[in-house]
């Protein structure tokens, strides 16, 4: 499998070390060229904003759009997260996602007394440490969207941190910024190998 990472901004140097270390290729998707050559997509951290934007400029937002339409594994982190969501609670000013993903997304929903922490999971009936950077949570989704993980809140609110729908994955924390390959192994084992074409 040829996993590409878009390289516009973010963290997208982890994803192609995690990816790497899981024992697929890893290629930088920066120009449509470069997407045609990739199997899979993930989307990094970073700034959604400034994410969409340069995609816009490059010439890729069409594209990915399209993709993802089609049936191509994607897979966002954190702002990636934001980037699938077919609509958001507080965008910024013109803010664009390439949606996919029938969920309303909450950016920095975690507010600034916890805006950055790490906490144990549950994901996919797996426990793991997550990274959680300024990171968005899901405020509400449609049937066909599948809870991996759940945040308690020490107030009861709850909220999910990690969704799937059909080719697309979504993590608000950061798998990438650890060792633990075990996302990036569910989405190469649980989605893209049944949805490469
Ligand atoms: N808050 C960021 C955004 O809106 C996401 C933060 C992250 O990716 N760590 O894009």
């Amino acid at each position: 499998m040829k996993i590409g990472v878009l390289a516009l901004q973010g963290d997208f140097r982890e994803h192609m070390a995690a990816i790497k270390s899981a024992g697929h290729a890893a290629l930088s998707v920066r120009r449509v060229e470069e997407l045609d050559e990739v199997d899979a997509l993930i989307l990094p951290g970073g700034e959604s904003t400034t994410i969409a934007k340069l995609a816009r400029s490059f010439g890729v937002f069409e594209p990915i759009k399209e993709r993802i339409t089609s049936g191509m594994p994607v897979y966002g982190s954190c702002a990636g997260m934001i980037l699938l969501a077919d609509k958001l609670a507080n965008p910024a000013p013109d803010q664009e996602t390439f949606g996919g993903i029938d969920m309303v997304v909450r950016r920095n929903a975690f507010g600034r007394q916890i805006d950055s922490f790490e906490s144990k999971i549950q994901f996919a009936g797996d426990t793991l440490e997550a990274v959680f950077i300024r990171a968005p949570w899901v405020d509400s989704l449609g049937a066909e969207v599948e809870v991996l993980s759940t945040v308690v809140l020490p107030d009861g609110g709850s909220y999910p941190v990690a969704v799937k729908q059909g080719n697309l994955l979504a993590t608000s924390f950061h798998p990438e910024l650890t060792s633990d390959l075990r996302v990036h192994t569910y989405f190469f084992e649980q989605i893209c190998k049944s949805h490469i074409k």
